[in-house]
């Protein structure tokens, strides 16, 4: 059974490549510039394009030619139109697979396999809908990987920090990133990790930290000098200060007082930077996400789990000292910090390394493969239930207000797929001789099965470009007759929709708008092989 299979933390503003070595252990690779984890972000150049520390450093120089956060705007169809050798502007798809290929390249380099990097597990947020998740598979297709599968970065966490209790444990990850701030809940239960409830903020990062103190750095510069700089009006001194103050930060974490070195336009000043005044400057911040994550706690408890047995800090933000000694104190707990921006790449590695296992068990029980594989130090095997993070309701009329469409919600956010997850309703003719029944299918972020039951339309947005599905009638069926429509939506995410009028019936499948299809793929795939990335 081959061990090369690895295990992908696709980050916003940092990327990490994990294996499990010959004793089992799981292991980061180092990038080309000897560092852990890779900045996610990109230059683009009229002819070459640098992902990493170094289109990072370029973000001074010549910040419209430099994409960072594009995890933020994944669900989106912005491009990226600045010139490049490319026929046309990138989409997020495209540049998250420059940032795949870059860290799998220094990866390959540094494990000097005896093939390329192949098969990867790459992990995604919990709140990640089905088209997220697609276009981050995608992005892995259009890197050349083969992805065997997409987990939710809590779970991969607790992977790495080992939950596989016998009894049920229910788990808090609190993951404060560069760029996105989420907590999750989740219960781990005879090796089954499943997601409780999701939330958090995803505009909310180490990020928000960097600009408080940048802020602070440069007031402090314009007191000393009398001077009256600004950011506002002058990109490169904006991303000056983020360098320096992202740089600062982390130093706080270790140390009480730092001192940055500022020099604008030839003058320099040092500034002395305590911890207690960097806390005092973001206090309000991390008070934002303990807000969120009372939230979550409570959407947990509405759900019968109002225990939190384990704390898991992760995130590279979590490093700060102000997190966990706030997080401690709310919930009274010693919430456990080790690897915080490595673990969610090491425990999607763990998990790859089960699913090769679990394959080449399957091949030698069916005959395919003549030896046993050799048993993985990994003890037990994980199973990984995700929930739905969108809501699906069907479109319908009321018998009483025929003008005014509404929308039943059948499937809630944050319901198990678990291969159960299936609901059913029956709605009714409203004519008689009806020639069909059109079946619009709707997402939407409302979350509570008691009052969300019935929305209106503008709450949700349609799941299908153009017209809607119908069911044809090929009868007469006077007015009233029953409607019965399932909606199912399987393990990977896929809602498969049945509408069904006496002996007449309809089957579909809700695709996903806005992911590319296999000829898009081919072009993506082409058009990004033609680029060496550095
Ligand atoms: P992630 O997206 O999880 O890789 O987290 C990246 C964020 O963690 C960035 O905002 C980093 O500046 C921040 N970070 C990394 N190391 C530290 C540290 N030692 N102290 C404070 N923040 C850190």
């Amino acid at each position: 059974m081959s061990r090369l299979v690895f295990g992908i933390d696709l980050g916003t503003t940092y990327s990490c490549v994990a294996q499990v070595d010959d004793y089992d252990r799981a292991v980061v690779l180092k990038n080309f510039e000897g560092k852990n984890t890779t900045p996610s972000v990109a230059y683009f150049g009229e002819e070459t394009e640098v992902i990493g520390e170094e289109a990072k450093n370029l973000s001074v120089l010549e910040p419209e030619r430099v994409v960072s956060f594009v995890k933020r705007s994944i669900s989106t169809d912005d491009a990226y139109n600045k010139p490049t050798k490319f026929p046309r502007g990138l989409d997020p798809t495209e540049i998250s697979a420059y940032i795949l290929k870059k860290i799998v390249k220094d990866a390959n380099d540094a494990g000097q396999y005896p093939e390329p990097i192949k098969d990867v597990v790459i992990t995604c947020p919990a709140y990640f809908g089905t088209k997220e998740r697609l276009r981050t598979k995608q992005a892995g297709i259009i890197a050349g990987l083969n992805v065997l599968a997409i987990i939710n970065e809590p779970t991969a966490a607790a992977i790495a920090y080992g939950m596989k209790v016998k009894d049920e444990k229910i788990v808090m990850v609190y993951d404060l990133g560069g760029g996105t701030f989420d907590v999750t809940i989740i219960r781990v239960k005879g090796g089954t990790i499943t997601v409780i409830a999701t939330g958090g903020d995803h505009h909310l990062g180490g990020v928000d930290w960097d600009n408080a103190l940048s802020e602070y750095i440069l007031n402090q510069y314009n007191k000393e000098k009398g001077t009256s700089y600004s950011m506002d009006s002058d990109p490169h001194l904006k991303n000056t200060l983020s360098l320096l103050a992202e740089e600062n930060k982390k130093r706080l974490s270790a140390k009480d007082t730092v001192n940055a070195v500022l020099t604008i336009e030839g003058a320099s000043s040092r500034i002395e930077l305590t911890r207690a005044i960097f806390d005092q400057l973001t206090e309000f911040r991390l008070e934002e996400t303990v807000d969120k994550t009372n939230e979550v706690i409570r959407i947990a408890k509405q759900k019968g789990f109002d225990r939190i047995d384990e704390v898991l800090l992760v995130g590279g933000s979590s490093r700060m000292p102000q997190i966990k000694a706030r997080i401690d104190a709310e919930l009274g707990c010693d919430a456990k910090l080790t690897d915080p921006d490595e673990c969610i790449a090491k425990g999607a590695a763990i998990y790859a390394m089960n699913e090769a296992y679990s394959q080449a068990m399957e091949e030698y029980a069916e005959g395919v493969r003549d030896e046993k594989p050799q048993s993985i130090g990994l003890s037990n095997q994980t199973r990984v239930v995700n929930v739905t993070s969108k809501t699906y309701g069907m479109g319908f009329t009321d018998e009483n207000d025929k003008n005014k469409p509404k929308i039943f919600n059948m499937i809630f956010a944050n319901t198990p797929l678990d291969g159960n997850c299936r609901a059913s309703e029956t709605f009714s003719t409203r004519e008689d001789g009806q020639r069909g029944v059109t079946l619009p299918v709707y997402e939407s972020d409302v979350a509570n099965p008691e009052t969300d039951k019935i929305i209106e339309p503008q709450m949700a947005v349609p799941m299908e470009e153009g017209e809607p599905h119908a069911l044809q009638l090929s009868k007469y069926y006077p007015k009233g007759t029953p409607v019965e429509v399932v909606f199912e939506i399987d393990v990977e995410g896929i809602l498969h929709v049945h509408g069904e009028v006496g002996t007449d019936s309809i089957d579909f499948e809700m695709k996903i708008k806005g992911v590319k299809d296999e000829k898009e793929l081919i072009k993506s795939v082409a058009m990004l092989s033609k680029s060496n990335v550095q």
